[in-house]
């Protein structure tokens, strides 16, 4: 038999899901793979339900629905200032996967050259090499995950067709701030470039951080597609409803992708996240507050448990150092040993680094229940007094 394609045959299955079937395998709590264990707003499940009684249930305009391409252009309005066609400039995907997907092939070419930032996010890079671009990797640097200016300058060419950022980011929980945002926004004018914003954790940001659109910076709205998501904006990661805002002969070229990848997302869906959208500033608050809470618990009860915890600015996300409660093997191996011992799921954070990782942090998901928290805390607490 011919071999099926060697990018794909060289991938696995995402850490995600083999964190996710262990957890079960093992009865652990799962603070692995990110997701809420509780759904989201009661108006906005009703809205989709009732839009699916109602229908039409059949294909949506391959765009998205007006009616959510309205509402995504009036939240960039009213959370950032900045003035979008619905018409033109919006596209509705399924899930900011498909987005993401969507936008690297429609803009990359073979040969092209791509800047990412490490610890990446899984989906991104594959996708780079399907479609035959360079990816040239530059590492933030832990505890405090700075970005390093020279390396970030030597990683742009005359090849550089774009750069992926993704703040506030996944695993780190960094909020890029504004003199990064300044420094990549200059390299993109310099080499005329493109940025495509993986911001699906826009409005999971905490006290003391402020997430800040590239797409709002002098001359960036022309080069820059900025991505959200329902699942993360509403705690319903199942839905898969992700969105695309960008200049319109940017969105005109994912929008060819997209016909070709997933066409349209499912309408009741659509109309359930135009509804949330349009929800008062109160939820938007209420999300980030209540979020913030569980990450202190976490963090609180992570060190009581004798983890060194790094600073998480946002996302669903506080990783630790491991090193001061585990000297076996890396991060692979402890991940695998708590969740037998201690039954808690986490991820290494090794799995968001392709080439050679650090091999000592784990990353651990707060988007819990307290109890369920205080359980995996309980536990962790139980397993580090046991080795310690
Ligand atoms: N980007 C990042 C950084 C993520 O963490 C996730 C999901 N967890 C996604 C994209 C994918 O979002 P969606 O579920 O809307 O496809
Ligand atoms: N983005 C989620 C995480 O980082 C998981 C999404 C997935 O399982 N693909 O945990």
């Amino acid at each position: 038999m011919r071999p099926v394609n060697e990018v794909v045959d060289s991938l696995g299955t995402t850490v995600f899901t083999v964190m996710s079937a262990l957890c079960v395998e093992h009865d652990a709590i799962n603070l692995g793979q990110g997701f809420p264990d509780e759904d989201g707003p009661e108006d906005v499940r009703e809205a989709a339900a009732r839009a699916a009684m109602e229908g039409p249930n059949q294909y949506p305009p391959m765009m998205g629905l007006p009616v959510l391409r309205q509402a995504i252009a009036a939240h960039n309005k009213r959370f950032y200032g900045l003035d979008v066609d619905w018409r033109s400039q919006v596209l509705v995907t399924s899930g900011a996967t498909e987005a993401l997907t969507a936008s690297l092939l429609a803009l990359l070419q073979p040969g092209d050259e791509v800047v990412l930032i490490e610890p990446v996010y899984d989906s991104y890079l594959p996708i780079v090499r399907l479609a035959g671009a360079v990816p040239r990797m530059v590492r933030l640097r832990p505890p405090e995950w700075s970005l390093p200016e020279a390396e970030l300058r030597a990683a742009f060419g005359p090849k550089t067709k774009l750069l992926v950022l993704n703040s506030p980011m996944n695993p780190t929980g960094k909020v890029f701030d504004a003199a990064e945002l300044a420094l990549i926004a200059e390299l993109a004018r310099a080499h005329d470039s493109y940025v495509i914003c993986d911001e699906v954790y826009e409005h999971l940001v905490f006290s003391g951080s402020r997430h800040v659109p590239l797409m709002t910076l002098p001359d960036m709205a022309e080069r820059t597609l900025r991505i959200g998501s329902a699942g993360k904006t509403f705690s319903l990661t199942g839905w898969k409803v992700g969105y695309l805002t960008g200049a319109a002969a940017l969105i005109g070229a994912v929008a060819k992708a997209h016909q070709f990848i997933t066409f349209t997302t499912p309408p009741s869906l659509q109309a359930a996240v135009a509804h949330g959208l349009a929800k008062d500033d109160d939820y938007f608050r209420g999300l980030a507050a209540a979020m913030e809470r569980k990450r202190d618990r976490l963090v609180t009860g992570l060190r009581g448990a004798g983890f060194r915890v790094l600073p998480s600015q946002g996302t669903y996300f506080a990783n630790v150092d491991c090193r001061p409660l585990w000297n076996g093997g890396g991060d692979v191996d402890f991940a695998m040993t708590l969740v037998r011992e201690a039954r808690v799921g986490s991820i290494p954070v090794s799995a968001f680094y392709p080439g050679e990782p650090p091999t000592h942090m784990l990353r651990f998901c707060f988007c819990k229940q307290d109890a369920v928290l205080d359980e995996a805390i309980a536990r962790l607490r139980a397993f580090s007094g046991a080795i310690g």
